[in-house]
């Protein structure tokens, strides 16, 4: 334990009691061996009469409870205290950290988590796991706001973290959910809620933004040297310049990470520096949306009035932000040089260059991560060079039609490559079914050149075009439950989207079309 830790550097640090509380994992400093400049030492503020809302077996498990235990254990009082940041258990160390980011394109200054407390860092077979509170209170970085999460934002958190992590996409995830009826302002009176989230780390391409913008060259360092030596030792072992090889590395992880979310039809809604994970997982589910019709411009985000973050844009973006992150990394790569001018300006020349090696990789691996993916979406084992012809064909046409994403591909998978005798289930799709008979043909014509054999590829379709996902009116369909304390539907769904790609025929209508009403839905940044 950091032997700083009984002299909190906020006076708030000793005023919740500490409690005995028997977890299946051990702490290690973590984050807090970084020093104060990093954060600031704070317990949370207690949820008013909390109660368990949902916790998330999977999650739980990654954290060493096995089986049922967690059931149990989630109704407990040491756990629900904990977790609604009524109480700080003897294994915690809670602290809030600062970063800054670029919100919307602009320079935003000082952010830093103004509603996220971290409680600990869990050591288990699986690694480290930070455990951290979003909703847990105010900080010294709450700016304006109150510091609380709202339920709604917090049921659509919870599963949407969940069932990213059963789609195979790399994400932050959701241990569980405590809620209380604390009345919280948004646009409407809603009611307080917790979501403990776990990740290796919280980490953001915002933290080192922070202290580059500082000139605070010493913390920089000490940032980048941690997070290499946890989650990247390859790049020091590498031998050329470890800040240089991050950024590569970086760079790759957050273009695999686009080419999935575009895979599976996500839409983050807040690209923002401060919500990029420097390790390349989904990190902070405001607005978000999955796409039911497919519009490649579809904007998630309601308060998105210019559309910045885009369906279509998103890898744009997340090339955008890798550029604000090499910004913030120049210092580490300038400071080796000496002091002459000369020096100086071969050391501005070669940062440049520098930002430009490291990030030039991007391109190439969204492209190969897209073609993976659709490849493998379309059923197809080998490469042809007219893929991405008939890619582009069935954008344009799936974006005329207004295809639902989801339904398409599933639907996809049970055509026949023989004949068209099998294609109503996709072909119904679409209103010009002129235009699926073309798009279809061409397909058709692909899938015999390989001797696609039916079964098989229906098969392979199957395990990565998923039946389930988290479309906006099944979560507020959960939400609505909830508010009046019926968390069922919140346990049901958490349950069927952690086996997205499974037949479910119990859970046939949560695979179906969105009703009427939840084109009336729409979400903001406000939660
Ligand atoms: P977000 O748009 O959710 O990524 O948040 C941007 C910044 O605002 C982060 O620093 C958040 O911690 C902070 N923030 C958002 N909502 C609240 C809130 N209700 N209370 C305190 N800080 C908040
Ligand atoms: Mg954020």
């Amino acid at each position: 334990m950091p032997s700083d830790r009984d002299t909190p550097s906020d006076p708030r640090a000793a005023a919740l009691p500490r409690i005995p509380f028997a977890v299946p994992f051990t702490t290690a400093p973590g984050f807090a061996a970084l020093g104060e400049r990093f954060f600031t030492r704070l317990p949370p503020t207690p949820l008013p009469s909390p109660y368990l809302v949902s916790v998330a077996p999977a999650a739980a498990a990654l954290l060493g409870w096995e089986g049922d235990a967690i059931g149990a254990a989630a109704h407990e009082q040491p756990f629900i205290d904990t977790f609604g940041g009524c109480a700080v258990p003897d294994w915690a160390d809670p602290l809030a950290t600062v970063y800054s980011g670029h919100q919307f394109g602009v320079w935003a200054g000082q952010l830093g988590d103004g509603r996220a407390i971290r409680l600990a860092e869990a050591l288990t077979p699986n690694g480290p796991w930070e455990i951290q509170l979003k909703g847990g209170g105010l900080t010294p970085y709450s700016r304006m706001a109150d510091g609380r999460a709202v339920l709604r934002s917090s049921i659509r958190e919870y599963l949407c973290s969940e069932a990213m992590a059963a789609l195979g996409v790399p994400t932050t995830r959701a241990l569980s959910i405590v809620g209380s009826d604390a009345p919280v302002r948004r646009e409407t009176m809603e009611t307080a809620a917790v979501v403990t989230r776990i990740a290796p780390s919280f980490i953001r391409f915002g933290h080192f933004e922070h202290f580059a913008a500082r000139e605070d060259h010493d913390a920089l360092r000490r940032l980048a040297d941690f997070v290499i030596d946890r989650f990247y030792p390859e790049c020091r072992d590498a031998g050329g310049n470890p800040y240089h090889a991050l950024l590569r590395e970086v760079s790759l992880r957050t273009a695999d990470l686009m080419a999935h979310w575009q895979a599976v039809g996500f839409c983050h809604g807040v690209m923002n520096t401060d919500n990029m994970s420097i390790l390349g997982l989904t990190i902070d589910y405001g607005p978000f949306g999955f796409l039911d019709a497919f519009n490649a411009n579809h904007i998630c985000n309601h308060s998105d009035q210019q559309g910045r973050y885009a369906y279509s844009q998103q890898p744009q973006i997340g090339f955008w932000n890798l550029h604000s992150l090499a910004q913030a990394l120049l210092p580490l790569w300038r400071e080796a040089a000496g002091d002459s001018e000369d020096e100086r300006s071969a050391a501005n020349d070669a940062a440049a260059e520098f930002a430009r090696e490291a990030l030039d990789p991007y391109r190439d691996r969204y492209a190969s991560a897209f073609f993976r993916h659709y490849r493998a979406k379309l059923g197809l084992r080998s490469a042809d060079d007219g893929d991405e012809a008939l890619l582009t064909g069935l954008f344009r046409l799936l974006h005329a039609q207004r295809v639902d994403y989801t339904l398409f591909w599933r639907n996809l998978a049970r055509i026949s490559a023989k004949d068209a005798a099998a294609d109503a289930p996709v072909r119904d799709l679409f209103l010009d079914r002129a235009a699926w008979d073309a798009w279809g043909a061409e397909y058709r014509a692909r899938l015999q050149k390989e001797q696609s054999d039916d079964v098989a590829r229906n098969v392979a379709m199957n395990a990565v075009n998923p039946k389930y996902v988290l479309r906006n009116h099944l979560a507020e369909t959960a939400i609505r439950a909830a508010r009046d304390k019926d968390f069922s539907e919140v346990n049901r769904l958490l349950a069927v989207l952690s086996h997205p790609f499974d037949e479910q025929p119990e859970a046939e209508h949560y695979a179906a079309l969105p009703p009427d009403w939840a084109s009336g839905l729409e979400v903001s940044c406000s939660s």
